[in-house]
């Protein structure tokens, strides 16, 4: 009785807890929340996932939206609140997107874009957003983007797809947009290394994958990303060596290998690339949440078939971010992050739900991994008028409100002290995800 007296009176004059937490916040949450706000919007962010660029341009991804996808109602094109998006980025003058309106915004876009030549463009979107610098996921960077504001993670997926790949394409109508899409990235990396055709040995094709991770990384590149959710399960068995290169050796030259023989083959390249990213130093971005195309299959690829991989040992070296950390399993993916190699990103989540829902998960995770979480808005050029500009801002705005709110309520429930939710906050936004890079972000 006595020691736990001491021990409370001890950690009281820390300045740790003053007061029991409490299941409801008070009535100053409200308070507390107008007074972080204005803090947290001065805190210049690095936006951990994005895949800024214009809406012509087809090397915003490595993939491509599959025709007619169902939208949730927030990343919809008549979401009102990106009426509020252009008239902070870009003064519009009118209350809605009407077809007429929009006419403006694109001849505003259009006019800034030949006003501001080289990266100037973009820089000011970053600026406006008072974000520091921001990923961009591509294919592969354009002249319009400043490297130094924008560094890029380039795509390793099509190195699962050598062979023939006619069952994988003909399996649905998003199959046969997306997997065509991979062998041409294959080309380009093949195109890149002045490889002509795939190399005679498997031996051969892990030097190839190698040098591309390697040239890419003196490119600029920072991270390695894999949509594989989007193409197959996310279960992956542990192949040995010999039986990959068998396989290599009987469908190199041709012919189709079943469907068993393939993600064999695949499980064991999937496993190489993610050693890679240890040696080379290039963490590993996983898309995690449910995903675009009304074919994608939210079980087979759900953020804990990745266990099987990120808790084993033997990926220690490797650094892995959950890219849309699991959503929306999102309460179990937190603790993925227990392993000290294992980062959660919270982009798309802020899109796709409303702050007062992201709110709630932000709060989850601060509460549970607070050191292990960074923030990211997934941007992406959805149109001409809903462009990337408009969903960094939405994202950027959704983050810092959820994330004031999240913190205002931890305060006023007597779980932290403000100069510590002050601490948080610098750690998601920005100073968590820039340390996984040693100095190559800033
Ligand atoms: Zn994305």
């Amino acid at each position: 009785m006595r020691i736990a007296i001491r021990i409370c009176f001890l950690i009281a004059i820390s300045g740790l807890c003053a007061a029991q937490a409490r299941p409801f916040p008070g009535p100053d949450v409200q308070q507390i929340y107008q007074r972080l706000l204005p803090q947290i919007e001065k805190i210049p962010a690095f936006d951990h996932h994005a895949h800024p660029g214009y809406a012509d341009d087809p090397d915003v991804d490595a993939m491509a939206a599959p025709p007619n996808a169902s939208l949730a109602m927030r990343t919809r094109d008549d979401n009102p609140e990106l009426v509020a998006a252009a008239k902070a980025l870009f003064g519009y003058p009118y209350n809605d997107l009407s077809a007429e309106h929009s006419k403006w915004l694109l001849d505003r876009k259009n006019e800034l874009k030949k006003q501001m030549k080289g990266t100037a463009y973009f820089d000011s979107i970053l600026d406006k957003i008072n974000t520091e610098s921001s990923v961009a996921n591509r294919a592969m960077m354009p002249d319009y983007l400043d490297p130094k504001r924008f560094p890029w993670v380039f795509f390793a997926d099509s190195f699962l797809w050598p062979f023939h790949n006619e069952r994988e394409t003909g399996r649905n109508p998003d199959q046969g947009v997306y997997i065509p899409l991979q062998e041409k990235m294959l080309k380009r990396w093949m195109q890149q290394e002045n490889v002509s055709q795939l190399p005679p040995t498997f031996a051969e094709y892990l030097k190839f994958i190698s040098q591309v991770l390697e040239d890419n990384s003196k490119r600029g590149g920072i991270a390695m990303k894999f949509e594989v959710a989007y193409f197959r399960p996310t279960t992956f068995s542990d192949p040995s060596r010999a039986q990959a290169e068998d396989l290599y050796q009987r469908y190199v030259a041709g012919g189709i290998p079943t469907e068993r023989e393939y993600r064999t083959f695949q499980d064991f390249i999937f496993r190489y690339l993610v050693e890679e990213g240890g040696r080379l130093h290039l963490p590993v971005h996983i898309h995690t949440a449910v995903g675009i195309g009304d074919y994608f299959n939210l079980s087979q690829s759900n953020i804990m078939n990745l266990e099987s991989i990120i808790r084993d040992p033997r990926y220690a070296a490797t650094i892995f971010v959950m890219i849309h950390g699991g959503y929306p399993l999102e309460r179990q993916a937190i603790w993925l992050a227990a392993m000290k190699n294992v980062y959660l990103d919270s982009s798309f989540g802020e899109l796709t739900q409303y702050p007062s829902a992201f709110k709630d998960t932000l709060k989850m995770w601060l509460e549970t991994f607070p050191d292990k979480i960074t923030f990211g808005t997934d941007c992406f050029p959805y149109n001409q008028v809903l462009g990337a500009e408009e969903s960094y801002w939405l994202g950027v705005q959704s983050s810092r409100t959820a994330l004031a709110a999240a913190l205002a309520e931890m305060i006023s429930e007597n779980e932290i002290t403000e100069a510590r939710a002050l601490e948080l906050a610098h750690a998601y936004l920005h100073d968590t995800a820039v340390k996984l890079y040693e100095g190559r972000v800033h």
